[in-house]
């Protein structure tokens, strides 16, 4: 252990703690969402009111507290950055093989196809196809932001693409995966919410029109696909105040829940902190994906403390 270690600076420290809850926030957030997975609001509405509480359930039939593809396929990439000491794509896509070989609880469309390509070839890299503009690569970003923190934007770039080509090789998956990127490393570093609105929601909408998440209705049912995802996390998370509000907005649009919930809750972990992560929420989180998220949240930002 080298002194640094013993006696960190409080600036480290509050980065670690704010990695830590990014992990828990996506982990609860696909907890939260996965018990209304594909459900209307209308229906949400007539089962629980508002669903705001760890019940398991949901076409998946989950138990209270279980997590879904978008926080085990993020777990299963933080494992391939950890035993490489960073990112790698061949890596990135044996780890994700051995994961789909584990029969998961679910796995998307987009991952299950390319990921029986890669077994076919060995190639890790998928063809490029507009087609793959799911959110199956965005949902499982936490892991680069917090192995490449603090490294040069391009390296930051790169390595968001290596992970996402794997089974998403899109323009608009590229796009949605370096912005959400990028926005947890501004925020592990402190940003407000108003920083992140105008340093990188509002310029990835510029860019892509798709995006445009204001003056459009209210985002409700989002679908898989990562532009839908991406504007009912930003309406979510730019319109509410805290860790439970927005949470408890998002994953009550109901659609694709369990992962706008995932996304919604990284973004909102790391923005308000382990503090405001609700005690009954962490608490019914099943109890190994909780040890797993902070041990992964820790050891990946010490590889981002590593030179070269
Ligand atoms: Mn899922
Ligand atoms: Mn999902």
């Amino acid at each position: 252990m080298s002194g640094r270690d013993e006696s960190p600076p409080y600036k480290t420290r509050m980065t670690t703690d704010r990695a830590i809850a990014a992990y828990l926030g996506l982990a609860i957030g696909d907890a939260l969402g996965a018990t209304v997975e594909f459900m209307t609001p209308r229906e949400i509405a007539a089962l629980y009111g508002v669903h705001d509480t760890m019940r398991g359930g949901g076409w998946l039939h989950l138990k209270p507290g279980q997590v879904t593809d978008d926080t085990t396929m993020s777990l299963a990439l933080g494992e391939s950055i950890l035993a490489q000491g960073k990112v790698d794509a061949l890596a990135a896509a044996q780890a994700f093989d051995a994961w789909m070989r584990a029969k998961p609880v679910d796995i998307g469309n987009t991952v299950r196809r390319n990921l029986l390509q890669f077994r076919k070839t060995g190639e890790p890299e998928a063809p490029y196809s507009d087609h793959d503009a799911g959110n199956g690569a965005a949902m499982r970003v936490l892991p680069v932001a917090l192995a490449t923190f603090g490294q040069s934007e391009d390296t930051v770039r790169a390595a968001c693409r290596a992970q996402a080509h794997v089974t998403h090789h899109c323009a608009l998956s590229d796009a949605a995966c370096e912005t959400l990127v990028l926005m947890v490393q501004d925020a592990l570093r402190g940003a407000t919410k108003n920083d992140l609105l105008h340093k990188h929601a509002h310029p990835l909408a510029a860019r892509h029109p798709e995006f445009r998440f204001r003056a459009v209705r209210q985002s409700q049912n989002p679908s898989g696909y990562v532009a839908d995802t991406l504007q009912a996390v930003f309406q979510s998370f730019f319109d509410t105040d805290d860790f439970r509000g927005c949470l408890i907005d998002v994953v009550n649009r109901g659609g694709d829940a369990d992962t706008t919930g995932a996304i919604t809750g990284m973004l909102a972990g790391t923005t308000y902190g382990l503090e405001q992560i609700p005690a009954p929420w962490l608490n019914a989180l099943d109890i190994n994906t909780l040890r797993s998220c902070e041990a992964q949240a820790r050891a990946l930002i010490r590889i981002a403390d590593m030179p070269g």
